[in-house]
């Protein structure tokens, strides 16, 4: 009895050794590839299920690892989410989208929209509504608009702090869409404390759409919810054709998914991304 808890108690402190060390040279990995840059944004474009036009995207981070190759964020957001790192990704990624932006060829854009992913640490940070005045002041001319899509995977407090900084971002005509809706557990607070322009529905809905009642259900009731909220819905993770129709039909009002494109290069969306000037 003795010698096996023994054995246990030191099988399990190798085991949650290496998972640390694994962690914490991941992290050091990591600050490291801030620093060299080898965290590349990526665009997804976002759908208008009315139109048929793009009319913005999403920003996903991919980690050019030189010998990894891609590393999927997946992987070290929520390790950057609970080390303070996150806020220096997204600062990095709004920096290098409005570096883009402000490239010669590109053509301005008006209504086109580019969301980027916040966590909570970045919006109790003040910084944020800073680093959305900066992308404006780079990108005075481009018409691009900025979204910031709130997850409820660790909770943003409602406190005055958070209040005053949704009050300064409407005021700098930052968008702002509720990621994974339903998926956590503040979603409909969330939607009193945000008042959001969008509502994003998870691909987990998105995929069950056409063979699971229970999922059907849920879609209906988030799509009248943010009906009679006045929000548009963007529904993740589109794949085929079907789930299309099925969910344009349902009453949403934009697409995002494979079925379109998948993240790209941002070069690569901005060459395709069809300009609604004249
Ligand atoms: P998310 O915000 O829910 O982003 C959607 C994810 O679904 C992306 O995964 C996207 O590539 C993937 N996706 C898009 N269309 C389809 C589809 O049709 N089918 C399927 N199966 N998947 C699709 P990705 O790029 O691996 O990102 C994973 C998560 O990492 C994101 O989930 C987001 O929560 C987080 N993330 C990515 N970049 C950032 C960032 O810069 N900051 C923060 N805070 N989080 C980020
Ligand atoms: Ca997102
Ligand atoms: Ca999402
Ligand atoms: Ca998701």
């Amino acid at each position: 009895g003795v010698f096996l808890t023994l054995l246990l108690s030191a099988l399990l402190s190798t085991i949650t050794t290496k998972t640390l060390s694994r962690r914490n040279t991941l992290l050091f990995m990591l600050g490291k590839a801030l620093d060299k840059n080898e965290l590349i944004p990526f665009i997804q474009p976002i759908v208008e299920a009315q139109s048929g036009n793009t009319v913005g995207g999403e920003v996903l981070m991919r980690w050019k690892h030189p010998q990894r190759g891609h590393i999927s964020p997946e992987q070290f957001i929520p390790l950057a989410e609970q080390n303070g790192l996150i806020t220096r990704i997204t600062q990095s990624g709004l920096c290098h989208v409005a570096d883009a932006l402000n490239s010669a060829d590109i053509i301005p854009a008006r209504d086109m929209t580019l969301f980027f992913n916040v966590s909570a640490a970045d919006f109790m940070n003040h910084d944020i509504a800073d680093w959305c005045r900066e992308f404006r002041r780079k990108t005075p001319l481009s018409g691009w608009q900025i979204g910031l899509e709130i997850t409820e995977r660790e909770p943003v407090e409602d406190t005055q702090l958070a209040q005053a900084l949704c009050e300064q971002l409407d005021a700098l005509g930052v968008q702002i869409s509720i990621d994974d809706f339903g998926t956590g557990n503040s979603n409909y607070r969330y939607l009193m404390q945000f008042r959001p322009r969008y509502i994003k529905i998870d691909k987990v809905f998105t995929a069950g759409i056409e063979t699971d009642a229970s999922r059907e259900a849920i879609v209906r009731n988030i799509i009248a919810i943010a009906q009679d909220m006045r929000c548009m819905t963007i529904a993740e993770g589109v794949e085929t054709a079907s789930q299309k129709v099925k969910l344009a039909a349902m009453g949403v009002t934009h697409f995002q998914g494979y079925y379109f494109s998948k993240p790209v290069e941002m070069a690569a969306f901005f060459r395709n991304t069809p300009n609604p000037l004249p």
